[in-house]
């Protein structure tokens, strides 16, 4: 499938215009990485350039469009997009109180892992997403919120299973001649799957990697995570090791905490020991309602126990505070406005 602009690395800006100077190509590429709407905005390129570039791709500058904007009373923005083929994704913007603007992004039409207490979990998968489609989500958001700060593929999808495009969507972001984004301030989320891992340590991009655990006890996180099934915790701690050993670099272990379910003192002592050897921060989450679901948020107190039992142990954690959830727009929740665009897969 053709790649539309936003996708594009500088090289392959310049093999779109073979016959042009590099600095032309570089001229277009920054066009291109200031998430232009339309060609005519290439004020510093000769008129026929820039019918040349429309021409190839039709007039149309982004692949997708936005179909609603929701705003939750903390200040994130939720997008729904459109893509090409009609099919639809979500994006958020999480802003904090420092004024940091992460962007959530997501790297799938719906995903095809099934946590149990996940909303997008409940869509199926239909297809992976494009870089130009991943990059687009970002330059509709920096459209509203200006200079974003941080990048998370927390959104929608499993990103490491759609690595190829994500690498290339990284690219784009990381590029000093565009975006420019450090690479630390990056993050892909995983739900563990291994071969994704190994390949990112051997072969970067030098990212933040976040692994979703949820629980160290084999069959509830097979319950909660079916992934569990396939890359179960012992070969993933030991996957998580060979990454360490090969980027030095601290890990982020997401722990989804669900009332009645992972989050007694046993659990964080289960938890406490399996990350034992490894160099790790985990992030409580309270579980997002999601309307359906048998489950239930864990209380306060609850949360504050699990957590200083594991500081206890000597792991640094963070309760992450929910944003966004007044718009369906938190952790988990992405894809409530879609439920009729996206069957489930069979
Ligand atoms: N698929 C990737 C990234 C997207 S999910 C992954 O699973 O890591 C992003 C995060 O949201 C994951 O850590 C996941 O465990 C968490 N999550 C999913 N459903 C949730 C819910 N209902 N409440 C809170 N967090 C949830
Ligand atoms: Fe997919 Fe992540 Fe949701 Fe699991 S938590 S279903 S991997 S998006």
């Amino acid at each position: 499938m053709k790649v539309y602009p936003s996708g594009l690395s500088l090289a392959e800006t310049a093999a779109l215009l073979p016959d042009q100077p590099p600095y032309r190509a570089r001229q277009v590429y920054e066009w291109f990485s200031k998430g232009i709407a339309s060609f005519d905005a290439m004020t510093n390129l000769p008129q026929s350039l820039r019918e040349r570039l429309s021409g190839l791709y039709g007039g149309q500058v982004r692949s997708s469009s936005i179909e609603k904007e929701l705003i939750d009373e903390d200040g994130s923005l939720k997008l729904q997009i459109r893509l090409r083929d009609g099919a639809a994704v979500e994006c958020v913007l999480l802003e904090d109180i420092e004024g940091r603007k992460t962007a959530c992004l997501s790297s799938q039409v719906g995903c095809p892992m099934g946590c149990a207490f996940c909303k997008t979990g409940t869509l199926g998968f239909l297809r992976n997403l494009g870089p130009d489609e991943i990059i687009e989500q970002f330059h509709f958001l920096r459209d509203r919120r200006g200079f974003i700060s941080n990048v998370v593929f927390m959104g929608m999808g499993e990103p490491l299973l759609n690595l190829e495009n994500v690498r290339k969507a990284i690219v784009v972001l990381s590029s000093p001649e565009g975006i420019g984004m450090s690479l630390r301030k990056i993050t892909i989320s995983t739900s563990g799957i291994i071969p994704g891992i190994l390949d990112i340590a051997q072969s970067g991009p030098k990212i933040r990697l976040a692994i979703s655990l949820t629980s160290a006890e084999p069959n509830l996180r097979t319950r909660l995570m079916p992934v569990n099934k396939t890359w179960p915790l012992d070969e993933l701690k030991s996957a998580l090791l060979q990454f360490q050993q090969a980027t030095r670099d601290r890990i982020t272990l997401e722990v989804v905490l669900i009332g009645n379910m992972n989050a007694s003192e046993t659990d964080a002592e289960a938890l406490a020991a399996w990350i034992t050897p490894l160099k790790a921060q985990v992030n409580l989450i309270a579980w997002n309602p999601i309307q359906g679901m048998p489950f239930e948020q864990p209380s306060p107190r609850q949360m504050r126990i699990f957590s200083e039992i594991l500081e206890r142990k000597g792991i640094v954690t963070v309760q992450r505070m929910s944003r966004g959830r007044g718009v369906m727009g938190a952790c988990g929740q992405l894809g409530d406005t879609l439920q009729t665009t996206n069957p489930p897969s069979a």
